[in-house]
């Protein structure tokens, strides 16, 4: 059975939190550059899941807590 997986990554270059379901190359939607997932560390995968809905409602909720604690950082 075909599973397609949804990671939560944050980019290695620009540390954008976004979702991937590709299984080999990460590649960042903010400054388009491109990473081979060799390993966890690579790309940095945060949370893996198999509903999409729950991907996208993790990552919201992850910028906004992130965006309260780093508040005036970025
Ligand atoms: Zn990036």
């Amino acid at each position: 059975m075909f599973m397609l997986t949804y990671k939560v990554c944050r980019c290695p270059y620009c540390g954008t939190v976004q979702l991937s379901t590709a299984k080999k190359t990460f590649k960042c939607v903010r400054c388009n550059k491109t990473r081979v997932f060799t390993s966890k560390l690579s790309v940095p995968v945060i949370k893996e899941f198999v509903n999409s809905r729950h991907a996208t409602e993790f990552i919201l909720k992850y910028k906004k807590v992130k965006a309260k604690s780093l508040d005036g950082f970025n």
